[in-house]
Protein backbone atom coordinates (compact mmCIF):
# COMPACT_ATOMS: atom_id res chain seq x y z
CA UNK A 1 0.00 0.00 0.00
CA UNK A 2 0.98 3.46 -0.94
CA UNK A 3 1.89 5.50 1.85
CA UNK A 4 -0.80 8.26 2.99
CA UNK A 5 0.41 11.79 2.88
CA UNK A 6 -0.19 13.74 6.38
CA UNK A 7 -3.04 15.75 6.39
CA UNK A 8 -3.63 18.57 9.03
CA UNK A 9 -6.26 18.25 11.23
CA UNK A 10 -9.20 20.37 10.95
CA UNK A 11 -12.76 20.65 12.77
CA UNK A 12 -15.84 19.70 10.57
CA UNK A 13 -19.04 18.96 10.72
CA UNK A 14 -19.56 15.18 10.91
CA UNK A 15 -20.43 13.53 7.62
CA UNK A 16 -21.99 10.71 8.26
CA UNK A 17 -23.06 10.04 4.51
CA UNK A 18 -26.74 9.05 2.89
CA UNK A 19 -28.33 6.14 4.21
CA UNK A 20 -28.75 3.46 1.10
CA UNK A 21 -31.71 1.07 0.50
CA UNK A 22 -30.23 -1.15 2.82
CA UNK A 23 -30.00 1.17 5.42
CA UNK A 24 -25.79 1.01 5.67
CA UNK A 25 -24.04 3.81 5.03
CA UNK A 26 -22.84 4.41 1.44
CA UNK A 27 -19.04 4.05 1.74
CA UNK A 28 -16.52 4.95 -0.96
CA UNK A 29 -13.95 2.23 -2.09
CA UNK A 30 -11.10 3.18 -4.53
CA UNK A 31 -11.39 1.63 -7.96
CA UNK A 32 -8.02 0.16 -8.96
CA UNK A 33 -9.15 -2.06 -11.73
CA UNK A 34 -11.76 -1.93 -14.17
CA UNK A 35 -13.06 -6.01 -15.20
CA UNK A 36 -9.72 -6.99 -13.98
CA UNK A 37 -6.98 -4.58 -15.64
CA UNK A 38 -5.54 -1.78 -13.33
CA UNK A 39 -6.40 1.40 -13.39
CA UNK A 40 -2.94 2.36 -13.29
CA UNK A 41 -1.55 -0.22 -16.33
CA UNK A 42 -4.33 1.53 -18.71
CA UNK A 43 -3.49 5.08 -17.75
CA UNK A 44 0.48 4.25 -18.17
CA UNK A 45 -0.46 2.48 -21.61
CA UNK A 46 -2.97 5.02 -23.21
CA UNK A 47 -2.86 8.06 -21.20
CA UNK A 48 -4.82 9.52 -18.82
CA UNK A 49 -7.91 11.16 -19.52
CA UNK A 50 -8.88 7.66 -21.18
CA UNK A 51 -12.38 6.41 -22.10
CA UNK A 52 -12.79 2.89 -21.12
CA UNK A 53 -15.64 0.39 -22.71
CA UNK A 54 -16.13 -3.10 -20.88
CA UNK A 55 -17.20 -5.62 -23.89
CA UNK A 56 -18.50 -8.14 -21.15
CA UNK A 57 -20.69 -5.19 -19.30
CA UNK A 58 -22.18 -4.16 -23.45
CA UNK A 59 -23.16 -7.73 -23.99
CA UNK A 60 -24.59 -8.09 -20.85
CA UNK A 61 -26.87 -5.30 -20.95
CA UNK A 62 -28.28 -5.82 -24.17
CA UNK A 63 -28.94 -9.42 -23.65
CA UNK A 64 -30.49 -8.65 -20.43
CA UNK A 65 -32.65 -6.24 -22.44
CA UNK A 66 -33.24 -8.62 -25.00
CA UNK A 67 -34.52 -11.30 -22.58
CA UNK A 68 -36.89 -8.31 -20.65
CA UNK A 69 -38.54 -7.97 -24.07
CA UNK A 70 -38.36 -11.78 -25.81
CA UNK A 71 -39.93 -13.60 -22.71
CA UNK A 72 -42.98 -11.44 -22.70
CA UNK A 73 -43.64 -10.95 -26.24
CA UNK A 74 -43.42 -13.10 -29.66
CA UNK A 75 -41.16 -10.61 -32.33
CA UNK A 76 -39.22 -8.55 -30.97
CA UNK A 77 -36.38 -6.65 -32.56
CA UNK A 78 -33.37 -3.86 -31.23
CA UNK A 79 -32.04 -1.11 -33.32
CA UNK A 80 -28.84 0.45 -32.12
CA UNK A 81 -28.89 4.21 -31.56
CA UNK A 82 -26.05 5.16 -33.50
CA UNK A 83 -25.61 9.51 -31.95
CA UNK A 84 -25.63 7.42 -28.74
CA UNK A 85 -22.41 5.56 -29.38
CA UNK A 86 -20.98 5.21 -32.62
CA UNK A 87 -17.66 3.88 -32.63
CA UNK A 88 -17.41 0.71 -34.82
CA UNK A 89 -16.36 -1.06 -32.02
CA UNK A 90 -19.29 -0.89 -30.12
CA UNK A 91 -21.82 -0.93 -33.01
CA UNK A 92 -20.17 -4.33 -34.06
CA UNK A 93 -20.94 -5.79 -30.32
CA UNK A 94 -24.63 -5.01 -31.08
CA UNK A 95 -24.79 -5.92 -34.75
CA UNK A 96 -22.92 -9.36 -33.31
CA UNK A 97 -25.67 -9.29 -30.79
CA UNK A 98 -28.80 -9.13 -33.44
CA UNK A 99 -29.29 -5.30 -33.34
CA UNK A 100 -30.02 -3.24 -36.44
CA UNK A 101 -29.00 -0.12 -37.16
CA UNK A 102 -30.83 3.26 -35.85
CA UNK A 103 -29.52 5.79 -37.46
CA UNK A 104 -30.29 9.55 -37.33
CA UNK A 105 -27.89 11.06 -40.70
CA UNK A 106 -26.33 10.40 -43.85
CA UNK A 107 -23.28 10.38 -42.18
CA UNK A 108 -24.80 8.12 -39.44
CA UNK A 109 -26.22 5.82 -42.17
CA UNK A 110 -22.98 5.20 -44.31
CA UNK A 111 -21.49 4.27 -41.20
CA UNK A 112 -24.04 1.82 -40.64
CA UNK A 113 -23.20 0.73 -44.22
CA UNK A 114 -19.85 0.60 -43.07
CA UNK A 115 -20.16 -1.88 -40.61
CA UNK A 116 -22.01 -4.46 -42.65
CA UNK A 117 -25.54 -3.65 -41.98
CA UNK A 118 -27.88 -5.21 -44.41
CA UNK A 119 -29.82 -1.98 -45.71
CA UNK A 120 -33.23 -3.36 -44.86
CA UNK A 121 -31.74 -3.41 -41.35
CA UNK A 122 -31.06 0.24 -41.25
CA UNK A 123 -33.44 2.31 -39.85
CA UNK A 124 -33.26 6.15 -41.04
CA UNK A 125 -34.82 8.65 -38.95
CA UNK A 126 -34.28 12.57 -37.94
CA UNK A 127 -35.20 16.11 -39.60
CA UNK A 128 -32.52 16.11 -41.99
CA UNK A 129 -32.25 13.49 -44.62
CA UNK A 130 -30.41 14.80 -47.53
CA UNK A 131 -31.86 14.13 -51.41
CA UNK A 132 -28.65 11.92 -52.07
CA UNK A 133 -28.78 10.16 -48.66
CA UNK A 134 -32.64 9.25 -49.24
CA UNK A 135 -31.61 7.66 -52.69
CA UNK A 136 -29.10 5.94 -50.96
CA UNK A 137 -31.88 4.67 -48.44
CA UNK A 138 -34.64 4.04 -51.04
CA UNK A 139 -31.65 1.64 -53.12
CA UNK A 140 -30.77 0.03 -49.86
CA UNK A 141 -34.57 -0.98 -49.21
CA UNK A 142 -34.08 0.80 -45.42
CA UNK A 143 -36.82 1.71 -43.63
CA UNK A 144 -37.50 5.74 -43.72
CA UNK A 145 -39.00 7.34 -40.91
CA UNK A 146 -40.84 10.21 -42.22
CA UNK A 147 -40.52 13.68 -39.88
CA UNK A 148 -42.68 16.30 -41.50
CA UNK A 149 -44.93 17.27 -44.52
CA UNK A 150 -41.82 18.29 -46.58
CA UNK A 151 -39.78 15.48 -46.25
CA UNK A 152 -42.99 13.45 -47.20
CA UNK A 153 -43.77 15.54 -50.46
CA UNK A 154 -39.89 15.23 -51.69
CA UNK A 155 -39.94 11.50 -50.87
CA UNK A 156 -42.98 11.43 -53.12
CA UNK A 157 -41.44 13.85 -55.80
CA UNK A 158 -38.02 11.61 -55.31
CA UNK A 159 -40.47 8.47 -56.35
CA UNK A 160 -41.72 10.11 -59.15
CA UNK A 161 -38.14 9.82 -60.60
CA UNK A 162 -36.95 6.47 -59.51
CA UNK A 163 -38.75 2.96 -60.60
CA UNK A 164 -38.53 1.72 -56.20
CA UNK A 165 -41.47 2.12 -53.62
CA UNK A 166 -39.65 2.53 -50.73
CA UNK A 167 -40.63 1.34 -46.90
CA UNK A 168 -41.16 3.81 -45.05
CA UNK A 169 -42.73 4.51 -41.43
CA UNK A 170 -44.02 8.22 -39.88
CA UNK A 171 -42.33 9.45 -36.72
CA UNK A 172 -45.55 10.15 -34.52
CA UNK A 173 -45.30 12.35 -31.42
CA UNK A 174 -48.30 12.91 -29.21
CA UNK A 175 -49.33 13.50 -25.23
CA UNK A 176 -47.44 10.65 -23.33
CA UNK A 177 -48.49 12.95 -19.67
CA UNK A 178 -45.21 13.69 -19.21
CA UNK A 179 -44.60 17.04 -20.21
CA UNK A 180 -43.21 19.43 -21.40
CA UNK A 181 -44.85 17.37 -24.34
CA UNK A 182 -42.43 16.58 -27.33
CA UNK A 183 -43.96 17.52 -30.03
CA UNK A 184 -41.23 18.72 -32.36
CA UNK A 185 -40.28 15.74 -33.95
CA UNK A 186 -42.93 13.55 -36.19
CA UNK A 187 -46.46 14.33 -36.69
CA UNK A 188 -49.16 14.95 -33.99
CA UNK A 189 -51.15 12.12 -32.78
CA UNK A 190 -53.48 14.26 -31.17
CA UNK A 191 -54.11 17.05 -33.42
CA UNK A 192 -55.14 14.42 -36.81
CA UNK A 193 -51.53 15.29 -38.12
CA UNK A 194 -50.57 12.12 -38.28
CA UNK A 195 -53.70 10.24 -39.25
CA UNK A 196 -53.21 13.01 -42.40
CA UNK A 197 -50.03 11.88 -42.96
CA UNK A 198 -50.59 8.17 -42.80
CA UNK A 199 -53.44 8.93 -45.60
CA UNK A 200 -51.32 11.03 -47.99
CA UNK A 201 -48.71 8.13 -47.67
CA UNK A 202 -51.37 5.04 -49.02
CA UNK A 203 -53.05 8.03 -51.14
CA UNK A 204 -49.62 8.60 -53.12
CA UNK A 205 -49.03 4.97 -54.11
CA UNK A 206 -46.04 5.47 -54.42
CA UNK A 207 -44.76 4.24 -50.99
CA UNK A 208 -45.28 1.21 -48.67
CA UNK A 209 -46.38 2.53 -45.82
CA UNK A 210 -45.00 -0.37 -43.53
CA UNK A 211 -44.61 0.28 -39.76
CA UNK A 212 -45.27 3.30 -36.79
CA UNK A 213 -42.26 4.76 -35.06
CA UNK A 214 -42.23 6.62 -31.96
CA UNK A 215 -39.49 7.98 -29.08
CA UNK A 216 -41.32 9.74 -26.63
CA UNK A 217 -38.17 11.02 -24.88
CA UNK A 218 -35.29 9.97 -23.19
CA UNK A 219 -34.28 9.45 -19.44
CA UNK A 220 -37.92 8.78 -19.41
CA UNK A 221 -38.61 7.69 -15.61
CA UNK A 222 -42.51 6.59 -15.78
CA UNK A 223 -43.37 3.33 -17.18
CA UNK A 224 -47.33 4.66 -17.97
CA UNK A 225 -45.80 7.10 -20.54
CA UNK A 226 -44.74 3.83 -22.60
CA UNK A 227 -48.26 2.44 -22.37
CA UNK A 228 -49.75 5.89 -23.26
CA UNK A 229 -47.87 5.78 -26.29
CA UNK A 230 -48.42 1.94 -26.76
CA UNK A 231 -52.21 2.72 -26.56
CA UNK A 232 -52.05 5.09 -29.11
CA UNK A 233 -49.45 3.55 -31.84
CA UNK A 234 -52.07 0.63 -31.91
CA UNK A 235 -54.46 2.72 -32.75
CA UNK A 236 -52.71 4.25 -35.75
CA UNK A 237 -51.88 0.43 -36.57
CA UNK A 238 -55.67 -0.63 -36.46
CA UNK A 239 -57.30 2.34 -38.29
CA UNK A 240 -54.30 1.48 -41.03
CA UNK A 241 -55.74 -1.74 -41.50
CA UNK A 242 -59.01 -0.74 -41.16
CA UNK A 243 -59.89 2.06 -43.09
CA UNK A 244 -56.55 1.89 -45.32
CA UNK A 245 -56.68 -1.67 -45.61
CA UNK A 246 -52.77 -1.23 -45.09
CA UNK A 247 -51.72 -3.53 -42.15
CA UNK A 248 -48.51 -1.97 -40.91
CA UNK A 249 -45.64 -5.13 -40.05
CA UNK A 250 -44.33 -3.13 -37.23
CA UNK A 251 -44.50 -0.55 -34.27
CA UNK A 252 -41.61 1.08 -32.77
CA UNK A 253 -41.67 2.72 -30.14
CA UNK A 254 -38.16 3.88 -29.61
CA UNK A 255 -35.85 4.21 -26.90
CA UNK A 256 -35.47 6.77 -24.03
CA UNK A 257 -35.23 4.01 -21.12
CA UNK A 258 -32.67 5.99 -17.92
CA UNK A 259 -29.55 4.53 -17.31
CA UNK A 260 -28.89 4.71 -13.22
CA UNK A 261 -26.99 7.52 -13.53
CA UNK A 262 -28.38 10.25 -11.29
CA UNK A 263 -29.54 12.94 -12.63
CA UNK A 264 -28.26 16.46 -11.47
CA UNK A 265 -30.24 18.20 -8.52
CA UNK A 266 -31.71 14.74 -8.06
CA UNK A 267 -32.84 14.17 -4.73
CA UNK A 268 -31.86 10.47 -4.39
CA UNK A 269 -29.56 8.00 -6.61
CA UNK A 270 -30.66 6.95 -10.21
CA UNK A 271 -29.89 3.23 -8.71
CA UNK A 272 -32.61 3.48 -6.74
CA UNK A 273 -35.33 5.54 -8.17
CA UNK A 274 -35.26 4.79 -12.09
CA UNK A 275 -37.67 2.13 -13.26
CA UNK A 276 -35.69 -1.80 -14.99
CA UNK A 277 -36.18 -2.53 -18.20
CA UNK A 278 -38.31 -5.08 -17.23
CA UNK A 279 -40.87 -2.64 -15.95
CA UNK A 280 -40.82 -1.18 -19.50
CA UNK A 281 -40.85 -3.97 -20.95
CA UNK A 282 -43.86 -5.14 -19.08
CA UNK A 283 -46.40 -1.83 -19.75
CA UNK A 284 -45.21 -1.85 -23.35
CA UNK A 285 -45.72 -5.45 -24.02
CA UNK A 286 -49.09 -5.76 -21.70
CA UNK A 287 -50.48 -2.69 -23.63
CA UNK A 288 -50.22 -4.54 -26.99
CA UNK A 289 -50.85 -7.59 -26.67
CA UNK A 290 -54.17 -6.56 -24.27
CA UNK A 291 -55.07 -3.94 -27.56
CA UNK A 292 -56.96 -6.94 -29.42
CA UNK A 293 -54.47 -7.68 -32.24
CA UNK A 294 -54.80 -11.64 -33.60
CA UNK A 295 -52.39 -13.25 -32.40
CA UNK A 296 -50.89 -13.71 -35.89
CA UNK A 297 -51.37 -10.23 -36.87
CA UNK A 298 -49.60 -9.13 -33.76
CA UNK A 299 -46.80 -6.13 -34.77
CA UNK A 300 -43.21 -6.70 -34.87
CA UNK A 301 -41.80 -5.01 -31.86
CA UNK A 302 -38.66 -2.42 -32.69
CA UNK A 303 -36.84 -0.85 -29.85
CA UNK A 304 -34.16 1.78 -30.31
CA UNK A 305 -32.84 1.67 -26.85
CA UNK A 306 -29.56 3.78 -26.66
CA UNK A 307 -27.93 4.71 -23.56
CA UNK A 308 -29.38 2.46 -21.16
CA UNK A 309 -27.68 -0.51 -22.89
CA UNK A 310 -24.30 1.12 -22.59
CA UNK A 311 -23.85 3.98 -20.04
CA UNK A 312 -22.52 1.94 -17.13
CA UNK A 313 -19.95 0.21 -20.03
CA UNK A 314 -18.03 3.21 -20.15
CA UNK A 315 -15.72 4.53 -17.89
CA UNK A 316 -13.41 8.22 -18.11
CA UNK A 317 -10.13 7.45 -16.10
CA UNK A 318 -8.75 10.71 -15.50
CA UNK A 319 -6.10 12.57 -13.14
CA UNK A 320 -6.09 15.31 -10.85
CA UNK A 321 -4.00 18.52 -11.58
CA UNK A 322 -4.36 20.82 -8.51
CA UNK A 323 -6.23 21.51 -5.44
CA UNK A 324 -7.29 25.22 -4.21
CA UNK A 325 -9.11 26.81 -1.92
CA UNK A 326 -12.00 28.92 -2.87
CA UNK A 327 -12.91 32.63 -1.66
CA UNK A 328 -15.03 30.95 0.43
CA UNK A 329 -13.04 28.64 2.03
CA UNK A 330 -13.91 25.58 -0.06
CA UNK A 331 -12.21 22.84 -1.67
CA UNK A 332 -11.77 22.95 -5.26
CA UNK A 333 -9.75 20.09 -7.27
CA UNK A 334 -8.91 20.25 -10.73
CA UNK A 335 -8.61 17.28 -12.97
CA UNK A 336 -7.52 17.07 -16.48
CA UNK A 337 -10.93 16.17 -18.27
CA UNK A 338 -14.00 18.95 -18.65
CA UNK A 339 -17.30 19.01 -20.16
CA UNK A 340 -15.01 18.96 -23.34
CA UNK A 341 -14.83 15.08 -22.66
CA UNK A 342 -17.50 14.45 -20.09
CA UNK A 343 -20.71 16.46 -22.07
CA UNK A 344 -22.96 14.62 -19.97
CA UNK A 345 -21.33 15.89 -16.86
CA UNK A 346 -24.11 18.84 -17.87
CA UNK A 347 -26.58 16.51 -16.66
CA UNK A 348 -25.52 13.69 -14.94
CA UNK A 349 -23.59 13.44 -10.93
CA UNK A 350 -21.43 10.93 -12.20
CA UNK A 351 -20.20 8.76 -9.45
CA UNK A 352 -16.62 9.55 -9.74
CA UNK A 353 -13.97 7.33 -7.51
CA UNK A 354 -10.42 7.54 -6.45
CA UNK A 355 -8.51 4.93 -7.89
CA UNK A 356 -5.85 4.55 -5.17
CA UNK A 357 -6.10 4.36 -1.49
CA UNK A 358 -7.48 7.08 0.83
CA UNK A 359 -7.44 8.63 4.08
CA UNK A 360 -10.78 8.61 5.43
CA UNK A 361 -11.09 11.85 5.61
CA UNK A 362 -13.55 13.70 3.07
CA UNK A 363 -14.95 16.82 2.37
CA UNK A 364 -17.40 18.58 0.17
CA UNK A 365 -15.57 20.50 -2.73
CA UNK A 366 -16.26 21.11 -6.41
CA UNK A 367 -14.59 19.53 -8.96
CA UNK A 368 -13.02 21.23 -11.80
CA UNK A 369 -12.69 20.41 -15.61
CA UNK A 370 -8.89 22.02 -16.95
CA UNK A 371 -10.45 24.35 -19.44
CA UNK A 372 -10.23 27.97 -19.59
CA UNK A 373 -14.07 28.45 -19.40
CA UNK A 374 -16.27 29.40 -15.94
CA UNK A 375 -18.76 26.52 -17.12
CA UNK A 376 -16.12 23.65 -16.81
CA UNK A 377 -18.11 22.45 -13.80
CA UNK A 378 -17.51 18.17 -13.69
CA UNK A 379 -19.16 17.77 -10.16
CA UNK A 380 -21.05 20.91 -8.32
CA UNK A 381 -20.15 19.40 -4.80
CA UNK A 382 -18.87 16.07 -4.24
CA UNK A 383 -17.43 14.44 -1.53
CA UNK A 384 -14.32 13.02 -1.79
CA UNK A 385 -11.19 12.32 0.24
CA UNK A 386 -8.15 14.51 -0.19
CA UNK A 387 -6.84 13.82 -3.91
CA UNK A 388 -3.27 14.96 -4.54
CA UNK A 389 -1.75 15.94 -7.83
CA UNK A 390 -1.28 12.65 -9.39
CA UNK A 391 -3.55 10.70 -8.23
CA UNK A 392 -6.37 8.98 -10.28
CA UNK A 393 -10.07 8.64 -10.51
CA UNK A 394 -12.44 6.42 -12.45
CA UNK A 395 -15.71 8.49 -13.39
CA UNK A 396 -18.65 5.87 -13.60
CA UNK A 397 -21.30 5.50 -16.57
CA UNK A 398 -20.11 7.58 -19.55
CA UNK A 399 -20.73 4.93 -22.08
CA UNK A 400 -23.73 6.82 -23.92
CA UNK A 401 -23.29 10.22 -25.12
CA UNK A 402 -20.00 11.12 -24.79
CA UNK A 403 -17.98 8.96 -27.18
CA UNK A 404 -20.10 11.14 -29.18
CA UNK A 405 -20.48 14.57 -28.21
CA UNK A 406 -17.15 14.84 -27.20
CA UNK A 407 -15.71 18.70 -28.52
CA UNK A 408 -12.27 19.24 -29.43
CA UNK A 409 -12.27 23.08 -27.39
CA UNK A 410 -9.13 23.79 -25.73
CA UNK A 411 -7.86 20.12 -26.40
CA UNK A 412 -8.02 17.00 -28.41
CA UNK A 413 -9.96 14.36 -27.53
CA UNK A 414 -8.52 11.37 -25.52
CA UNK A 415 -8.05 8.07 -26.43
CA UNK A 416 -10.81 4.74 -26.04
CA UNK A 417 -9.78 1.12 -24.99
CA UNK A 418 -12.20 -1.36 -25.03
CA UNK A 419 -11.84 -4.41 -22.31
CA UNK A 420 -12.77 -7.82 -24.47
CA UNK A 421 -14.14 -10.78 -22.42
CA UNK A 422 -10.86 -12.29 -21.98
CA UNK A 423 -9.35 -9.11 -20.32
CA UNK A 424 -7.82 -8.35 -23.42
CA UNK A 425 -7.28 -4.18 -23.60
CA UNK A 426 -8.10 -2.90 -27.34
CA UNK A 427 -7.58 0.34 -28.47
CA UNK A 428 -10.40 1.07 -30.42
CA UNK A 429 -9.85 4.94 -31.09
CA UNK A 430 -6.64 6.85 -30.90
CA UNK A 431 -5.90 9.64 -28.40
CA UNK A 432 -5.93 12.63 -30.93
CA UNK A 433 -3.28 14.85 -31.95
CA UNK A 434 -2.37 18.15 -33.45
CA UNK A 435 -1.91 16.51 -37.03
CA UNK A 436 -5.14 14.91 -36.91
CA UNK A 437 -6.63 18.54 -36.04
CA UNK A 438 -4.93 20.52 -38.99
CA UNK A 439 -5.44 17.51 -41.19
CA UNK A 440 -8.71 19.34 -42.31
CA UNK A 441 -7.16 22.78 -42.02
CA UNK A 442 -6.49 24.72 -45.14
CA UNK A 443 -4.37 28.68 -44.74
CA UNK A 444 -4.61 30.50 -47.96
CA UNK A 445 -1.30 31.14 -49.55
CA UNK A 446 -1.09 34.74 -48.28
CA UNK A 447 -1.38 34.08 -44.58
CA UNK A 448 1.19 31.15 -44.77
CA UNK A 449 3.97 31.35 -42.28
CA UNK A 450 6.54 31.84 -45.24
CA UNK A 451 4.97 35.05 -46.51
CA UNK A 452 5.85 36.09 -43.11
CA UNK A 453 9.42 36.36 -44.43
CA UNK A 454 8.53 38.99 -46.48
CA UNK A 455 5.47 40.68 -45.30
CA UNK A 456 3.93 42.89 -47.37
CA UNK A 457 2.63 46.18 -46.35
CA UNK A 458 0.26 47.02 -48.43
CA UNK A 459 -2.08 44.72 -49.67
CA UNK A 460 -5.03 45.63 -52.38
CA UNK A 461 -8.25 44.26 -51.69
C1 LIG B 1 -31.48 9.21 -29.56
C2 LIG B 1 -32.53 8.33 -30.08
C3 LIG B 1 -32.72 7.05 -29.56
C4 LIG B 1 -31.99 6.54 -28.34
O1 LIG B 1 -32.41 7.24 -27.23
P1 LIG B 1 -32.03 6.82 -25.71
O2 LIG B 1 -32.73 7.84 -24.89
O3 LIG B 1 -30.55 6.91 -25.60
O4 LIG B 1 -32.53 5.44 -25.49
C5 LIG B 1 -33.68 6.25 -30.16
N1 LIG B 1 -34.41 6.68 -31.21
C6 LIG B 1 -34.26 7.92 -31.72
C7 LIG B 1 -35.10 8.34 -32.87
C8 LIG B 1 -33.33 8.78 -31.19
O5 LIG B 1 -33.20 10.02 -31.69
Amino acid sequence: MAKLKYERPVIKKMNAGLMNKFGTRTEFQPVRAIDGVPVLSLIEGYGSPLFVLSERQIRRNYQSAARSFKTRYPKVQFAWSYKTNYLNAVCQIFHQEGSWAEVVSGFEYRKALGNGVAGNQIIFNGPDKHRNDLLLAIENDSLIHIDNFDELYSLIELCNQINKKPRVAIRVNMDTGVYPLWDRFGFNYENGQAWNAISKIVASGKMQLVGLHCHIGTFMLTTSAYMAAATKMCELATRCKNLLHNPVEYLDLGGGFPSTNTLRGAYLPGVDTVPSIDDFAEAITTTILEYGFKQEELPLLILETGRALIDDAGYLLGSVVANKRLSDGRRATIVNFGVNTLFTAFWYEHKITPAQDFTEHTEDMVLYGPLCMNIDVVRENISLPLLNPGDHVVVHKVGAYNMTQWMQFITTRPAVVMIDEQQQVHLVRQAENLEYIEQMEQVPAHLNSHSLDAPSKERNF
